[in-house]
């Protein structure tokens, strides 16, 4: 288990409502896509760690976001064991690409793309100088990995910074070996960084959107269709199987208009108008009135957290 585990981030969720709900555009959509690409290698590379119990033997700690001299960077994933801090950038890149002089590329189309070395390099530097500045001093030793098993990279360079996917069960067996004796200092560390954290707001870079354009329903909590079918207390869809209870779906859903409408009042009527479910006015009231705190009374009623 992570000391700081990883979710996904917020701009991915609006992204993934506002899919469903309205028409992204071409670039809109592609970069939603990547988001979720990134995010299911990183998952991947979780559950490696989990699997070799690195993430029990010494701190690891996920999805930082931090700010040394003004300038913000990111981690996706890093340990702290007793001798090195070890930050990893994870990429999730799929098919072949090639390396000419300092530069990767994608084959199919010669493309180059920004080096994630040099993305590793910036991170680990702005990591080594936060720390120092903070009054700690550690080593720092980072790697790129690339996760994805059909990524191959032609004319590789030789670079043990570099983890190629067949190489992920013995840097985890690696890592797995080294010392783990951790003190309070090195819990200060991981609390200090963990109090640094300070997520991005995603709304100053999304595609402009109301209230009115988006399409009402309860959509699926696997695939976004909103081809779903009540039967009792549980909600059925019918693209994909998928079950849950009424109940979480309407949470969730409120959940979901929250996220998109920060500051939204949550009133009984529009959560009947953002599900649309209709039938369920007397369902919908007493869920809202299980989990919320009810703010008024009559027509002026609102429900909060
Ligand atoms: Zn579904």
């Amino acid at each position: 288990m992570s000391f700081k585990p990883r979710t996904e981030s917020d701009e991915m969720r609006i992204l993934r409502s506002l899919n469903a709900r309205t028409d992204l555009s071409a670039v809109e959509k592609q970069h939603y896509l990547y988001l979720v690409k990134g995010y299911e290698g990183e998952v991947v590379f979780d559950e490696m760690a989990h699997t070799a119990g690195v993430d029990s033997k010494f701190y690891k700690l996920d999805d930082l976001q931090l700010e040394c001299n003004n300038t913000s960077f990111q981690i996706d994933s890093l340990f702290i064991t007793q001798q090195t801090i070890i930050p990893c950038e994870i990429k999730n890149y799929e098919g072949n690409y090639y390396y000419e002089k300092g530069n990767f590329h994608y084959c199919l189309n010669k493309k180059m793309i920004s080096n994630p070395l040099h993305q590793l390099n910036r991170g680990e530097t702005l990591l080594r100088q936060f720390l120092q500045q903070n009054g700690f001093h550690i080593p720092v030793e980072g790697y790129l990995n690339f996760v994805h098993p059909a990524f191959f990279l032609y004319q590789s360079p030789f670079n043990d910074k570099i983890i190629y996917p067949s190489q992920h069960p013995r840097f985890f067996k690696e890592l797995g070996t080294r010392p783990s004796k951790l003190n309070d200092q090195h819990r200060k560390m991981a609390d200090f960084l963990v109090m640094s954290h300070k997520p991005v707001s995603p709304y100053g870079k999304l595609p402009p959107y109301t209230y009115e354009q988006l399409r009402k329903g309860i959509i699926c909590k696997c695939c976004q269709s909103f081809l779903i079918v009540i039967k009792g207390k549980t909600i059925i869809c019918s693209a994909c199987g998928a079950e849950e209870t009424v109940n979480a779906a309407v949470m969730r859903s409120v959940e979901e208009l929250k996220l998109l409408f920060p500051g939204i009042k949550i009133t009984a009527n529009t959560v009947i108008e953002w599900c649309n479910i209709k039938e369920y006015k007397r369902k919908i009231r007493r869920i809202l009135l299980t989990n919320y705190k009810r703010i008024g009374r009559g027509k002026y009623t609102y429900y909060t957290v």
